[in-house]
């Protein structure tokens, strides 16, 4: 049992399953194996934290570590909030957890399991999966990294020099996927948005989201394609697309040729408010597992072009746009990253 080497812990909190991961005090892995468990939100509360609670117990034993090791725990946990600690009313959680102060309930359980406080972070689940990916991709460099993540929604972080997120007084901060997108140049009309707004979000044009709709004005141009016969359902079909689309299917390519070129726009509206040094695409286009090298390539290469006719001569040289790397290890690394990052700060 180690008592000299301190430890920080990640809990990545989704709508069914919970992970743990973790960072040493300098900031490396622990491992690349994530421990999984039930999240148990149909259970209330109490259900959940105690999940949580035992699953960083487990996860300590695993590495021959004890609850004094522990200096600091971040939560990654999807908003909104209603304020820092307090989850709003959320589409993937049950309705009973709105307005649940889960800050004040995880840090007492966790004073409780170890014997002594520990300093508790939160954030959302995008916010610091960012943290994750910028230090992986900037190393030792002091700069910053705008992360968007489309997939069923688009996840966007913006992550300083210091490596911490921008997270605005409520932790709405950086929330880009409800900016209105430049969509005479797309050539495109506004698509309906989850969030309601009617100006045309940039998330249903670059995300899982919008695919139906997108699909569903496609097939107008390939009446015969196999998907105007298909008896799936719009969800299915759009599901599908990206598969097709390593197969070479035309209609798919366009399809995603223009989210890339939704995506680039955006990531030239966000460069010219935050001129970071690196973009980091992440989501399911860019999932290693799933898709090949040459639709990652071809996704991210119209991305650059579409971005660079409107950043600033500069920025064309020096903004790098690269492809995520750490797949479903980011979440909860990066609230570990996020727990030992404000260590230093206090
Ligand atoms: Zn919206």
């Amino acid at each position: 049992m180690s008592t000299t080497r301190g430890v920080f812990i990640g809990t990545d909190s989704g709508a069914t399953t919970s992970k743990v991961g973790a960072v040493w005090a300098d900031g490396k892995t622990v491992s690349t194996k994530l421990l999984q468990r039930p999240t148990n939100a149909q259970n209330g509360p109490d259900a959940v934290i105690q999940g949580w609670v035992e699953a960083i117990s487990d996860y300590l034993q695993q590495h021959q570590l004890g609850w004094e090791a522990v200096q600091g725990v971040g939560l990654a946990i999807p908003g909104p909030y209603e304020s820092y600690g307090v989850l709003g009313r959320s589409a993937n959680l049950p309705a009973s957890l709105a307005g649940w102060n889960v800050h004040r309930d995880y840090r007492q359980a966790l004073a409780q399991a170890a014997g002594h406080a520990i300093p508790l972070v939160m954030g959302n689940d995008g916010m610091l999966g960012g943290v994750a990916e910028a230090a992986k991709v900037r190393g030792a460099e002091k700069c910053s990294v705008l992360m968007l993540a489309p997939g069923s929604g688009l996840g966007s972080a913006y992550i300083d020099a210091n490596g911490l997120p921008l997270e605005g007084d409520t932790l709405a901060g950086m929330e880009t996927a409800h900016m209105p997108a430049a969509l005479h140049l797309l050539n495109a009309k506004p698509l309906p948005c989850g969030c309601g707004r009617t100006w045309g979000c940039i998330e249903p044009l670059t995300t899982i989201s919008g695919l139906p709709h997108l699909l569903a004005e496609k097939l107008v141009k390939y009446p015969d394609h196999a998907l105007a016969k298909s008896t799936a359902t719009p969800k299915e079909k759009a599901l599908s697309l990206r598969g097709l689309a390593q197969k070479g299917d035309v209609l798919a390519l366009e399809i995603f040729d223009f989210q890339a070129r939704a995506l680039g726009l955006h990531v030239a509206n966000l460069c010219l408010a935050l001129d970071p040094h690196y973009v980091v695409i992440g989501g399911g286009l860019m999932d290693h597992e799933a898709t090949t090298p040459e639709f990652r390539e071809r996704y991210l290469g119209v991305i650059r072009e579409t971005a660079s006719t409107y950043l600033w001569p500069v920025q064309r040289e020096r903004i790098k746009i690269v492809s995520a790397s750490l797949g479903d290890l980011s979440q909860a690394i990066g609230a570990a990253l996020t727990a030992l990052y404000q260590s230093h700060k206090s």
